[in-house]
Formats: C-alpha cells, sequence, structure tokens
C-alpha cells in the first residue's frame, strides 16, 4: 500500500538541508544566541514581506499573542472577542491575563468570524459609553479575528464594525503568512489589514523554524516600543523595570533558520494552492455532500487569495471518511475537533453548545486533506481517488 503522509517535514529539509545547516553553522560559530543581529535582519524581511512597518520577533506565535494584549493594556476582569473555531492559543492568551474572551460565531463557508454576527452581538449584547464598550458590566477592549487555514477574514467588514465601536483589530494570521486580502482601497497582506497582528513559526506553518518562534507586528510605533520592552521583562535600562513583561525572546538559530527559508515561502504558497485546485476538480462533482474550501478573494487576487495552510473538505460522514481514508495509508487530521467556547476549562464561560451552532457544527464535519508543497500530482491523485470510492461505492 502507498502511503500518503498527512504532512512531512522531511521532504523540505532534505531539499535545503546543507543552506540551512549552513545558517545554523554561522549562528553556532557566533555563539550569540538571543536577539541580535539574525533576529533583526529577519524582523526587517517579514515586516518588508506583509507592508507592516514594525516586526518583533517572539518566541512563539501564542507569546506573540499574549505580548499584543499586555502592550494594549489588556486587563484582568476585561473582555476580547474571537473566534470559538480557531487553534486553543487565541483564546487562552486572553485568559491567561485574567481577560474574558467572548466568542462570536463563524461563518459556515469561510470559518472565519462572522462580521454579520460581531454587529449583531455588538449591537444586541453590548452597551457603549463615554468609558468604552461593555459586556454585561466587562469592559471590551479589542477584536481578535483568525485567518483561518489561509484564508483571510473579511476584513473590510470587521474593520468597519472595529472604527465604529472604537475597538482595535488584532488580526491573528498565524495560519496566513503571505495570503493577501483584496482590501477596498488595494490588496493587502495578511499581518498588514489591521493595526496589529501575530505570526506562529511553528514548525508545521508555511514557514516553520527548527522549534518555537513567532513574530507581533504593528503599525503603530509606539505600541513596537512597548512589545520589544515587555518581551525582555519591561527591562529598560538594563536591570531597570518600568513594566513587568515577560521573557519572550527570539532566538538566533530560529531566525537564522526563517530567514533561510523565506524566500521560498512565495513558491511553496503557489504550490499548496495549485493543489488545492487539483482537489477542488477532481472532488466539485461530489457536492453538497462533500464541501469544498471557498475561495472569495482568487477572482481578483488568484492564487494571492489563498495560501491553503489547510486543504479543508466538510461532510456529516467525517468520521467515516477519515476511517476508509486511513485504511487506505491516507493521513488527515480534524482542525478542530471541539470549538473553543465547549472546552472544558471554558465550563465557567457558561456557554451551551448550540449558542454558536456553526462553530459546533464544523467540529463535527470538517476534515484535512493532504497539503504540503512538496506533496506529489500523483499522491494528489490517489488521495482524490480515495474519497470518490468512499462516496461513490
Ligand atoms: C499556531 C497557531 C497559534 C499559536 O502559535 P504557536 O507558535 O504554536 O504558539 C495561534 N493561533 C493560531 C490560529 C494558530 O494556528
Amino acid at each position: 500500500m502507498i502511503r500518503i503522509p498527512f504532512f512531512d517535514l522531511q521532504r523540505q529539509y532534505k531539499q535545503l538541508r546543507s543552506e540551512v545547516l549552513g545558517a545554523v553553522t554561522r549562528v553556532c560559530d557566533s555563539q550569540a544566541f538571543i536577539l541580535g543581529p539574525e533576529v533583526v535582519q529577519l524582523e526587517r524581511k517579514i515586516a518588508e514581506l506583509t507592508g507592516s512597518p514594525h516586526a518583533v520577533g517572539v518566541s512563539s506565535g501564542t507569546d506573540a499573542e499574549l505580548l499584543i494584549l499586555m502592550a494594549l493594556g489588556l486587563e484582568s476582569g476585561e473582555a476580547v472577542i474571537t473566534t470559538p473555531f480557531t487553534f486553543f492559543a487565541t483564546a487562552g492568551s486572553i485568559s491567561r491575563l485574567g481577560a474574558r474572551p467572548l466568542f462570536v460565531d463563524i461563518e459556515a463557508a469561510t470559518y472565519n468570524l462572522s462580521p454579520a454576527k460581531l454587529r449583531e452581538f455588538l449591537a444586541r449584547e453590548c452597551t457603549p459609553t463615554p468609558e468604552g464598550v461593555f459586556w454585561s458590566g466587562v469592559r471590551i477592549r479589542g477584536i481578535v479575528p483568525v485567518h483561518l487555514f489561509g484564508l483571510c477574514c473579511d476584513m473590510d467588514q470587521i474593520l468597519e464594525i472595529g472604527l465604529e465601536a472604537n475597538l482595535p483589530v488584532i488580526e491573528d494570521a498565524a495560519q496566513a503568512i503571505g495570503a493577501t486580502y483584496p482590501r477596498k482601497n488595494g490588496p493587502l497582506r495578511a499581518g498588514a489589514i489591521s493595526e496589529h497582528s501575530c505570526f506562529s513559526f511553528y514548525p508545521t506553518k508555511n514557514l516553520g523554524g527548527f522549534g518555537e518562534a513567532g513574530m507581533a507586528l504593528t503599525k503603530s510605533e509606539s505600541a513596537a516600543a512597548r512589545m520589544r520592552s515587555l518581551r525582555n521583562h519591561g527591562m529598560e535600562p538594563h536591570y531597570y523595570h518600568s513594566d513587568v513583561g515577560g521573557n519572550f525572546r527570539l532566538d538566533a538559530l530560529q531566525a537564522a533558520v526563517l530567514a533561510c527559508k523565506l524566500p521560498y515561502l512565495e513558491s511553496w504558497s503557489r504550490r499548496r494552492w495549485q493543489i488545492a485546485q487539483r482537489y477542488r476538480e477532481g472532488l466539485k462533482h461530489l457536492g453538497p455532500e462533500l464541501g469544498l474550501p471557498v475561495e472569495p478573494y482568487c477572482d481578483s487576487l488568484g492564487a494571492r487569495g489563498h495560501i491553503y495552510h489547510q486543504f479543508v473538505v466538510r461532510t456529516s460522514r467525517r468520521d467515516a471518511l477519515k476511517t476508509a481514508l486511513s485504511e487506505r495509508g491516507i493521513g488527515t487530521e480534524i482542525y478542530y475537533p471541539l470549538a473553543l467556547h465547549e472546552q472544558p476549562c471554558y465550563r465557567g464561560l457558561g456557554y451551551r453548545p448550540d449558542d454558536l451552532p456553526e462553530a459546533s457544527r464544523a467540529a463535527q464535519e470538517v476534515l484535512a486533506l493532504p497539503v504540503f508543497p512538496e506533496l506529489t500530482d500523483s499522491e494528489v491523485d490517489v488521495v482524490i481517488a480515495a474519497v470518490k470510492e468512499f462516496f461513490e461505492s
């Protein structure tokens, strides 16, 4: 039986081995491991790629989210609006500051935060006052939309809502590096659409390090200065602490590896998109039983409109499909099997599953198929054939 892995980092490593090991050796020879020129250079390159003026290298995507919220002064007893259908870190970083995540449901087609439901939530459940917007006596401090699976949220609407409510918007772009959004006054890259944003360089992300790494981006010079200070224990000058920060520093080895991989990112993203087109062509006749990803921006932007961090299909027979593919040696994953408002740790927030029905339904139906740049066309065809066989036999 041919085995088709859900994901395989070895293939990329084999292609880049000597180049990456050269960069690693350079850092080892310098024996300068924390922050320093390698990190500064990567920050510059990521700022350039996205078009955001300030990039702050940090220890993970999670820490980037935490750092942004700390820099914005989010305090215990306050709240931040976000999506219930995302990786846990999005909500977890809000909770870690003692604040409350307020979940607003997703759009069924994109899995992203629904602007219509966001508008409705603010109008029906929140109260604007001169001191800010309040929900049930709790002050709301921002909105965190997530560009899930590599597709940007409907940011024209979300930014408009944020502006009207006077709430900062923080993009969680962890899964969307390089993705482009057709903003009404011209295309923008994920991470530079709103005022603040974060990336993750976890090894399985589209741009992955050899360990943990992340980046916080902002258009505000003063927020950037605060983030640089807070990532290093609020230490300014040395051993004098104006604020309580943390150790969120990025290390030079990760920065060197990431800078080495960055020039390939564009072509990797294009290859992911090509694979997605092959899946779409091969599987489209299985609709509506099998739901395929949508590409709302690809008419105007082509491959730049979706970077396919994941290729996610949906079906009410999800678990059976997963088992059938596994029996044929094909790896798949479920992102995510339980919506955040139903997680055990959030029982205290008092949500019922059907409070956010689209997120709960997605958690029952989604399945991610293999998509990574080194996957071959013939492997994709094997997956397509197996999915067809499942539905047609
Ligand atoms: C990966 C991810 C994160 C966290 O990044 P880490 O680098 O793993 O800490 C945050 N949000 C989303 C949506 C992610 O996919």
